[in-house]
């Protein structure tokens, strides 16, 4: 025990750890006070570990190391850049849509300096913000005009209030969805001050049960995506067209919540088809809305397009003006839409190359990746995510690591820098290439490497 008590003795003092130049280098970057408290509580841990464990004392560079590094994991930010070994591409956890570099390097190119979000050059005269993405999104989705908001909840929102506050929105009984996160319709639809008027079952809506429900306080038929989930069997659900030519033979508006919308269809890759947008504005809708981080592949965003007759009512909202969204998102949503008009989509945004990427690709980096851990390739199955094509899968070639205690390996691939996401499937470690980008492929091997 005297032992004991003399390691204890031989430990140094706050002070003297605080006048070592490491530790006044450290008080510079994170106070004087966080350091000393980091140092208190070493100390202290220390004290315990020599008393309960017999532990044989340590050098004061050991000591510094353990005081440097417990800063440096308390000051860590808690939003860091991670690796998405799920194979869930639209991974709304992980952030939903990594950006392109055109559009990485737009932010850049705008968060360095002033830019004309609301100037217009030629005229010298204040200009509008919604201009910058307009013009794309009416070349791409052949509607009259455009509105870019938040997000698309806050599109809806705005929908509802600008055009159906204290009127009647009819919509299916099978499209009162929940988008996640505890999103519901028919609370959105409270919120903003509609009232909702359901018609026809959970399994089958027609076009006669939306007639039967017209009164003079109707004002929108919706079209809500079921975007998470699938109905099969007896379903049934009007089209478009017909809700369209319904709603303007009484003079109402049609609208559309696509979601995810796509502007490339998915079935080109064995994947069954996700409604486009292009084809909801073609079948005459007035307004539809959708995401700009799911399958668009760009920033969170939400996108309205439609006729312009419809939108004017939005763009006057106060709401509006509450839901803009940041110099920095039109940066990279009109880099993300270029790629579109330039037909380079599928190449250079990360979410259309992982949808399109080859499965020889993927088995390829899953056998490379063998090579440097204990572990096989096996086949499985990519997802979409999101809130697209629910049950829908890609087939794609895994990483399965022999690991004695998969939680323990999951957890240290989370302690990666940066750390990397993984999943456990019947008691093996999965990862799937697929969403893994490429320029974090070195410091994936680095972290399968470290696996003990
Ligand atoms: C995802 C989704 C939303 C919400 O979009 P956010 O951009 O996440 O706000 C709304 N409606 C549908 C049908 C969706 O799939």
């Amino acid at each position: 025990m005297n032992d004991r008590q003399a390691r204890l003795r031989r430990l140094p003092s706050v002070d003297a750890l605080l006048a070592h130049s490491a530790m006044r280098d450290l008080a510079r970057a994170y106070g004087r006070e966080p350091v000393a408290d980091a140092i208190r509580a070493q100390l202290a841990a220390i004290r315990r570990e020599i008393l309960e464990t017999g532990q044989p004392g340590i050098s004061e560079e050991s000591l510094r190391k353990r005081i440097e590094e417990s800063l440096r994991q308390q000051h860590r930010p808690t939003l860091r850049p991670v690796i998405n070994a799920t194979g869930v591409i639209i991974h709304t956890n992980l952030g939903r849509a990594p950006l392109s570099v055109s559009a990485r390097e737009a932010i850049f190119a705008v968060a360095c300096a002033y830019n004309s979000l609301e100037f217009n050059l030629e005229t010298g005269a204040r200009g509008s913000r919604q201009t910058h993405a307009r013009r794309l999104l009416r070349d791409l989705t052949g509607a009259e005009d455009a509105l870019v908001v938040n997000n698309n909840a806050s599109a809806l929102i705005l929908i509802l209030s600008a055009l159906a506050k204290g009127r009647e929105v009819i919509i299916s009984r099978g499209q009162l969805v929940e988008i996640g996160g505890g999103f519901r319709i028919p609370a959105i639809m409270r919120e903003s001050g509609a009232a909702l008027v359901e018609v026809g079952t959970t399994n089958r809506t027609r076009i006669a049960d939306y007639k039967a429900a017209l009164t003079d306080d109707s004002s929108m038929l919706l079209r809500v995506h079921t975007s998470n989930f699938k109905q099969i069997g007896f379903v049934q659900q009007p089209t478009l067209e017909q809700l369209t030519a319904l709603a303007h033979a009484r003079g109402l508006l049609a609208v559309d919540d696509l979601g995810s919308g796509s502007l490339i269809d998915t079935a080109l890759f064995g994947l069954e088809h996700e409604p486009m947008i292009q084809e909801s504005v073609a079948a005459g809708v007035d307004l539809v809305c959708f995401s700009g981080d799911k399958l668009l592949g760009g920033p969170q965003a939400g996108i309205i397009v439609g006729k312009a007759e419809a939108l004017a009512p939005l763009k006057r909202h106060p709401l509006a003006r509450a839901m803009r969204v940041d110099k920095l998102t039109y940066a990279a949503l009109i880099a993300t839409l270029e790629h579109y008009r330039r037909g380079d989509a599928l190449e250079r945004i990360p979410v259309w190359r992982m949808v399109a990427c080859p499965l020889d690709d993927i088995k390829r980096r899953a056998a490379d990746w063998a090579a440097h851990v204990d572990g096989a390739v096996v086949s499985g199955e990519s997802t979409l995510g999101g809130g697209s094509l629910p049950g829908a899968a890609l087939p794609t070639a895994l990483l399965a690591i022999h690991s004695a205690a998969p939680n323990r390996t999951l957890e240290q691939l989370r302690a990666a820098d940066p750390p990397v996401i993984a999943r456990i499937a019947d008691g093996r470690v999965l990862l799937d290439p697929r969403t893994v980008l490429p320029e974090q492929e070195a410091a994936l091997l680095a972290a399968l490497k470290a696996i003990d």
